[in-house]
């Protein structure tokens, strides 16, 4: 997931070049310490102030159910877009400024190795939050006795309404009659 760019930043503003993502991932988060194998398409165009990267990719990203919280996964794609910068100037090899706004995922290395693997890792981290449910309807677990009612009946009875949340509805009940 590394591109040599030195050819790209002569051509000048305009110049793109199109290319396969193919690579793996480490440390997404804790269910997914990597490798996890990505896959994807990306342009690379030369801008102004350096290269925009836009892209997509996708892979397999595992997840704890918010419900049942048994680990499990599911397939992920995101679109992507970066502007790199360089860090040297390509013709005189004069070391160049790097902008506030860059931060150190966005710079184009002194040999002209532009390297989109930290930028997709933070998209992948993005993408994790979008991962809620092992299943549709995921049955969670039971409040009484913790089974994962998805796995096994219980005999709970759940009818039974937590005396504290009985109180709660009893405030909200008389602010929504006040109002
Ligand atoms: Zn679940
Ligand atoms: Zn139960």
């Amino acid at each position: 997931m590394q591109y040599n760019v030195a050819q790209l930043i002569k051509e000048g503003i305009g110049a793109s070049r199109h290319y396969d993502i193919v690579g793996d991932l480490y440390d997404i988060d804790e269910n997914n310490p990597g490798p996890v194998h990505i896959e994807g398409e990306v342009r690379l165009l030369r801008t102004i102030e350096g290269i925009l990267a836009v892209g997509s990719a996708q892979m397999t990203l595992a997840f704890e159910c918010r419900r049942c919280l048994e680990v499990a996964s599911a397939e992920m794609a995101y679109e992507f877009e970066e502007e790199y910068v360089p860090s040297i100037d390509v013709e005189t090899g004069v070391k160049l400024p790097i902008g506030e706004d860059y931060g150190p995922e966005v710079v184009i290395d002194e040999h002209h190795i532009l390297d989109l693997t930290e930028v997709l890792r933070q998209y992948a981290v993005t993408a994790t939050a979008d991962l809620n449910l092992c299943r549709p309807g995921c049955k969670g677990l039971c409040p009484e006795c913790g089974v994962n009612r998805n796995i096994e009946t219980c005999t709970c009875d759940l009818s039974r309404v937590d005396p504290r949340f009985a109180a709660l509805a009893k405030l909200l009940d008389h602010d929504a009659d006040g109002n």
